[in-house]
């Protein structure tokens, strides 16, 4: 198995899981329920993690997600209200549901 793509920010790890599936791609996911033990300083070792079941579908996964991050190529947004940083793709604060200004 393959370790795919890493974030702090699951919402974005689960996005990205489901592109990949929808393509037909098996994923497991890695530290689901880590977070939350840790309290609000969340070390890198409890990042989710999307893991590749299949090797052979390595470069076809990667494609896509390089292709999803081309797509947002406006620069990321500071939450005004969290402070959160969100990505161009998002117009709600994936933390706490503020829309972008
Ligand atoms: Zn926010």
């Amino acid at each position: 198995m393959k370790l795919l793509y890493t974030r702090e920010n699951r919402y974005l790890v689960h996005n990205i899981q489901n592109i990949i599936e929808n393509n037909g791609i098996a994923t497991i996911l890695k530290n689901e329920y880590a977070a939350g033990a840790v309290g609000h300083l969340v070390p890198h070792e409890s990042w989710l993690e999307l893991w590749l079941v299949n090797d052979r579908d390595y470069d076809k996964a990667i494609h896509l997600i390089n292709d999803m991050i081309k797509g947002s190529e406006e620069p990321d947004w500071i939450c005004s209200a969290c402070k959160e940083t969100n990505t161009a793709a998002f117009e709600f604060c994936w933390n706490c549901q503020n829309s972008h200004e």
